[in-house]
């Protein structure tokens, strides 16, 4: 008893005197982290040391040589020298001061103005030798730097060709906090013994994990990098790898219980559609009929272009495990699709004695609870919802079919989960991400793949418009002409609200200044991530029916959509979403018989965003953008902007980091082949890695 007094003491002790913490520990222990610090990180998912760790920063900011005035570029981050060549001037425009000044090298000389700084007024010094550091804008024609940071000789030197991390960050917190955090962190942690082996890190060259992360947070230079970033995206696709490998043993040739040979009413449904199935669709369909009654769980990803038809295809599916006495159910990743979903299907089996339900999160209690008893009791047929249905307190009464649309917006646990919502159901997977082919082989590794080729007939193709904001007043006018025809849009802006840091459009103020510039016979609206799912829902079911013609937006109705009557989308501040992302949006319109348009309004003309934005003009071919997307950023440019909300790696990219995923993904098979390779005791460290990665016991 008293030797435990005394030792608990003594931990106590030592704690406080820093003693080396560990990666489930919470960041509250990091010095300087108080509970506000906290609070913030908790909004960006970060709450323990190790998700800290693995808190990459989204780029990096590197002091570049000092260059001549005459050669700075638009848009360009530089570092000059030179001698002020006129008294600095200070003006007020509003509550703003504005201090103007100019410098001069031998080459020429460039526009300054530095904005609530008046105390410059002081400092600055007629004829006075300085290095300045800033980023290069045009107005009017003339070059300036805006707000330049002034640097003595010695910081520049230090900082010359390191990378200084920048973080993703959240209202309050500041990159210097996240970047004292991290450092802080990584000299208190204690870095357990590398769970990568010897022999692998040294057949595919890669660092130790330790100095990996330390050199991703803190580069010491280019070089130290890009080794950093070769072994942490090599992990990620090692344990990705591995993980998908266990569920192929799993899952390779499962006996079903669920032999769905009744497909009257598929064929009835077939019958009665407004439209035709185009040979695509035909063919998954035939694809999944024979998995359905193979005798053998079905495991089937259906790929196919936005706009392809991928949701009937879907329904065929269900419709078939109803018939034959089952459940089916569809998991998507936002209510708004969920919504949606629920009503076409609903609608579409009018003529059915079948009950299709609907289960969301944002439900009220009372009703989830009624959806949930019907999908225990087994009144309910169909099921959509979303994630929450893989939660807990949702069991199905006789589950044989799920099906995941938009499948690259979920982890493979959480189709893993959603499998064990029954007994080895039949498994149809969903996606419109353009993978080339060999990925998929990797990625869906463990799934049959069907492709539906082609749009369906009644399609006209999109026109594609990349224009600069000048061309705002003929784009709002083709709008209201679109309006006037019946039709509606979409105005997508990257902000939900102005904001200090960030110059692009926000929805708040874009809807105001809309519903000022169209009378009111042209009815905008606004949509957000931050309304609640209530409202969200509200306003989509208005827009679906017509009562809104022109939808300002973020990019909340990225994924899945479908309001045909919608014909023209129009993407301010293009340049800053991927290309796969503007394909995405994109496919909202073309969705009808009538001639749609697509408006890319790109924020800047510099040259990179314009070639960008020419790929998306010159072609409707997800594949082919995806492709020229990655030849354009190359393999490596990891400053370019990412495929966003893709699959689920933090920092590998499918795309650029192709080679790694080829190699980690051999390393994976050869590993799991020899299970004595995973029993012996030098790959234990791996295999409790890997059993936290899947969340399942591995062995
Ligand atoms: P996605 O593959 O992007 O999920 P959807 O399933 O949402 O596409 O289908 C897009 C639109 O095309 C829907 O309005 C749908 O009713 C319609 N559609 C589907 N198949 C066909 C077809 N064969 N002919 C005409 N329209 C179709
Ligand atoms: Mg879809």
């Amino acid at each position: 008893m008293k030797g435990y007094a005394v030792q608990s003491r003594l931990s106590l002790c030592t704690a406080s005197f820093g003693e080396k913490m560990q990666e489930t520990e919470s960041i509250r222990n990091i010095k300087g982290i108080g509970e506000k610090t906290e609070g913030y990180f908790r909004k960006l998912q970060v709450t323990t040391v190790g998700e800290l760790l693995s808190f990459y920063p989204r780029s990096y900011d590197q002091y570049t040589q000092i260059v001549p005035v005459r050669s700075v570029k638009e848009g360009e981050m530089v570092v000059l020298e030179g001698r002020l060549e006129t008294r600095p001037a200070m003006s007020r425009v509003r509550n703003l001061t504005i201090i103007t000044a100019s410098l001069k090298d031998a080459t020429g000389s460039i526009r300054l103005r530095w904005f609530n700084m008046p105390y410059l007024m002081k400092l600055l010094k007629l004829g006075k030798y300085y290095i300045l550091r800033g980023k290069v804008t045009v107005k009017n024609g003339i070059f300036q730097i805006t707000q330049p940071k002034i640097l003595t000789k010695e910081e520049y030197l230090k900082n010359l060709g390191r990378m200084l991390p920048i973080y993703p960050l959240t209202t309050g917190l500041s990159n210097t906090t996240v970047t004292k955090a991290v450092k802080e962190v990584l000299k208190v942690y204690e870095f357990p013994e590398d769970y990568l082996p010897l022999t692998l890190r040294k057949q595919y060259g890669l660092l130790l994990l330790k100095k990996a992360l330390q050199q991703i947070h803190f580069p010491d230079n280019t070089d130290s990098f890009y080794e950093a970033r070769k072994r942490i995206v090599f992990d990620e696709f090692f344990l990705f790898s591995l993980a998908l490998q266990q569920l192929k043993e799993n899952k390779h040739m499962q006996p079903s219980e669920y032999l769905l040979e009744n497909q009257d009413m598929p064929n009835t449904l077939i019958g009665t559609l407004p439209f035709e199935l185009t040979d695509g669709q035909r063919s998954a369909w035939e694809d999944i009929r024979a998995d359905l009654t193979s005798g053998y769980v079905m495991n089937r990803l259906i790929q196919g272009d936005v706009g392809s038809g991928k949701t009937i295809v879907a329904l065929l599916a269900l419709l078939c495990a109803v018939e034959n006495g089952h459940q089916g159910a569809i998991m998507v990743p936002t209510e708004v699709l969920a919504g949606q979903h629920y009503e076409e299907f609903k609608e579409r089996l009018k003529a059915f004695d079948i009950r299709v339900v609907l289960l969301c999160g944002s439900m009220r209690a009372a009703e989830k609870k009624k959806v949930k008893e019907e999908i225990h009791n087994g009144t309910a047929d169909i099921v959509v919802g979303t994630h929450t249905l893989i939660q807990e307190g949702v069991d199905f009464k006789d589950l044989a079919l799920i099906v995941t649309d938009e499948q690259h917006r979920f982890g493979v646990n959480q189709r893993e989960r959603f499998t064990k919502k029954g007994s080895f159901p039949h498994v149809l997977v969903m996606s419109a991400t353009p993978i080339p082919r060999t990925l998929a082989m990797i990625f869906y590794g463990d799934l049959d793949v069907s492709v539906i080729q082609g749009l369906p007939k009644n399609r006209l193709p999109i026109k594609n418009y990349a224009v600069g904001t000048n061309e705002r007043p003929q784009a709002y006018q083709s709008i209201a002409g679109q309006v006037r025809e019946g039709h509606q849009a979409y105005i997508i802006c990257p902000m939900v609200e102005d904001s200090e840091n960030v110059e692009a459009e926000n929805v708040i103020d874009y809807t105001a200044s809309m519903k000022e510039l169209y009378p009111p016979s042209i009815r905008v609206e606004c949509l957000h991530g931050r309304m609640k799912p209530a409202k969200k829902n509200e306003i989509m079911e208005h827009f679906t029916r017509g009562e809104i013609d022109v939808l300002v937006s973020t990019t909340v109705i990225e994924v899945g959509i479908n309001v045909p009557n919608a014909t023209v989308m129009m993407i301010e501040n293009a340049e800053r979403f991927g290309l796969a992302q503007l394909h995405q949006l994109r496919g909202r319109v073309g969705r009808g018989e009538a001639q749609s348009y697509c408006i890319f309004m790109a924020g800047n003309s510099s040259k990179e965003t314009m070639e960008r934005l020419e790929i998306m003009e010159n072609s409707n071919d997800g594949f082919y953008i995806a492709e020229e997307d990655l030849k354009l950023r190359g393999p490596g440019d990891i400053f370019g902007i990412r495929q966003s909300g893709e699959l689920f790696f933090k920092m590998a990219d499918i795309y650029q980091d192709a080679d790694i995923l080829q190699a980690a993904s051999e390393a994976a098979k050869e590993f799991s082949k020899n299970d004595v390779l995973i029993l012996c005791k030098k790959y234990a460290a791996l295999r409790e890695k890997l059993e936290g990665y899947t969340g399942e016991v591995f062995l």
